[in-house]
């Protein structure tokens, strides 16, 4: 089985990316963890390390169309065919629609969206070779509910839902599945740029009464990754305490 277990997250240096990563190395697989900085980079070399894990940090912006072909042709030399692809990198640059500009807009689609079609796009070719895979897209809960402030940003988590069940059916013959897992409000840097009042109201409406922790998160993660989440997809798993059910 060895030539399965070859994993690629995106945005893998800190937060979500991060826990995923470390929980997939301890699952056994060989993780690649992307950073589009060489700081960055520095934390995933540093993790992988730390839990002496078998991978590497790579570096590459998800925004980057060009690039794509050789890091996959890197990771394929060094370790081997991808057969996980975690689609985590994200950012949030929040704005009523009536004040938010072009660039807001596009560098949001771009970043949680469009990058998705491209990654997908270049290593689903390898699994369905491989004829095994396993995609997993991180969504949002306000993909599903939507968000004063997030037209931008809810756009794309929505957006991952219809791809992930679109793929999903087209390559479910190759023995590949694609699901998303949808976080609501965890403990990262994206939301402690949240004020004290505004995390707590927001606390207050969580049936299980805190935020999540990216490790909640990357178990999710890791359950859908593994050969026992085989009959598993097209579906979106949400991890929000029951903010929304
Ligand atoms: P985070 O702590 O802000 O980390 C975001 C990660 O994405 C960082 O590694 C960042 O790299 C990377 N990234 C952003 N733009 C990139 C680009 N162009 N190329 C490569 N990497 C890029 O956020 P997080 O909370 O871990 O979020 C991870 C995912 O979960 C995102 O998709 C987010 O939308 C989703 N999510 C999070 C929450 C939450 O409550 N935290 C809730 C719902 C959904 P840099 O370090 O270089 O910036």
């Amino acid at each position: 089985m060895t030539d399965l277990r070859v994993a690629v997250i995106t945005g893998a240096n800190r937060g979500i990316g991060k826990e995923i990563l470390k929980s997939l190395a301890s699952d056994g697989f060989v993780v690649i963890g992307t950073s589009r900085s060489q700081d960055g980079l520095g934390h995933i070399n540093e993790t992988i390390n730390d839990i002496g894990a078998k991978g590497c940090g790579l570096e590459y912006d998800v925004n980057d169309k060009d690039s794509l072909p050789s890091l996959n042709s890197t990771i394929k030399d060094k370790f081997g065919p991808v057969s996980v692809l975690i689609n985590n990198a994200g950012i949030t640059k929040d704005n009523l629609l009536i004040r938010m500009n072009e660039n807001e807009w596009n560098d949001v689609l771009d970043t949680n969206l469009n990058s998705i079609f491209r990654l997908s796009k270049e290593f689903v070719k390898d699994m369905m070779k491989l004829r095994y895979g396993r995609i997993i897209n991180i969504g949002s809960v306000v993909g599903l509910t939507g968000n004063a402030g997030q037209t931008n940003y809810s756009a794309t988590k929505s957006g991952i839902l219809g791809f992930t069940k679109s793929l999903a059916k087209e390559v479910g013959s190759r023995n590949i599945t694609v699901n998303s897992v949808s976080p609501g409000f965890i403990d990262t840097d994206m939301t402690n740029q949240l004020k004290d009042d505004q995390k707590n109201a927001l606390i207050q409406s969580i049936p299980l009464g805190r935020m999540g922790t990216a490790t909640e998160l990357a178990k999710t993660v890791s359950f859908l990754a593994s050969e026992e989440a085989s009959y598993i997809t097209g579906e979106n798993i949400n991890v929000n305490g029951g903010l929304y059910m």
